[in-house]
């Protein structure tokens, strides 16, 4: 059986019998792989997992037999760390929370190259000095879009139209709403929001983008929980650092 090898972002490194990592990468070509790191954790091989530290960019060899539920990874090389991040309680739990959300939002089995290229990004923004809050923010509205269930306030969830300059939220879904739709007292989006939304269309995560404000991130986290259908505990950890 041949090994693949390829590019990838470590999402998930979790202790795994005595001496093993059950490890989860977001791989270049193949998308989320799942396996085991033998060893990882023992004397000799103590290298391993310290290289499979959460959002660190590696090189993984791996193979895995068509009838089995994990794979087997054989290398595993550092490309770029995050290990510097630890000095940041708020780095590194938003680290930890990007990574959540790819679990979580990326499927499983099928190549994910976009996925890829985002947190590659979001990595290098959050070893660089792009604020946190912003990290959270860009990797919360593209990881909704790229899973396709990011409501775009340019549409109005009733009738369509485009809402304006003040986008209303619909008060059970948070869906965006224009003037004529929503009742009296509903939540809104306003102008920073927007522009927020708009540079993140087409600048990365390191680029020229505004801060998000507070209202956005509470709406972008309040849609992703709605979606993702599990408890998002890193994301509710770097909410009690805020
Ligand atoms: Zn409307």
């Amino acid at each position: 059986m041949d090994a693949e090898t390829e590019s990838a972002v470590v999402l998930e490194p979790r202790p795994y019998r005595e001496r093993d990592l059950l490890l989860t990468v977001l791989g270049e070509a193949h998308g989320v792989v799942r396996g085991i790191l033998r060893g990882a954790r023992g004397k000799r091989h103590a290298r391993g997992a310290a290289t499979a530290q959460i959002l660190s960019l590696v090189t993984v060899s791996w193979f895995q037999r068509p009838t089995a539920e994990l794979a087997t990874f054989t290398a595993i090389e550092l490309d770029c760390s995050s290990y510097p991040l630890a000095g940041s309680l708020e780095r590194s739990a938003t680290a930890a929370a990007v990574a959540e959300l790819l679990l979580t939002f990326c499927p499983a089995g099928e190549p994910a190259p976009q996925h890829f290229r985002l947190a590659r990004g979001l990595l290098d923004a959050l070893l660089g000095s792009t604020p946190p809050e912003t990290v959270l923010a860009y990797a919360l509205v593209w990881i909704l879009r790229l899973g396709g269930v990011f409501p775009d306030p340019d549409r109005c969830a009733a009738c369509g139209s485009p809402p304006g300059e003040r986008v209303l939220l619909a008060p059970g879904t948070g869906h965006p709403l224009c003037g004529a739709c929503a009742p009296p007292g509903a939540a809104s989006l306003g102008r920073d929001a927007l522009r927020f939304l708009e540079a993140s269309r087409t600048a990365p995560p390191s680029g020229p983008i505004p801060p998000p404000p507070r209202g956005l991130l509470h709406w972008l986290k309040r849609l992703a929980r709605d979606e993702a259908h599990r408890p998002l505990r890193a994301l509710d950890m770097v909410e009690r650092l805020s």
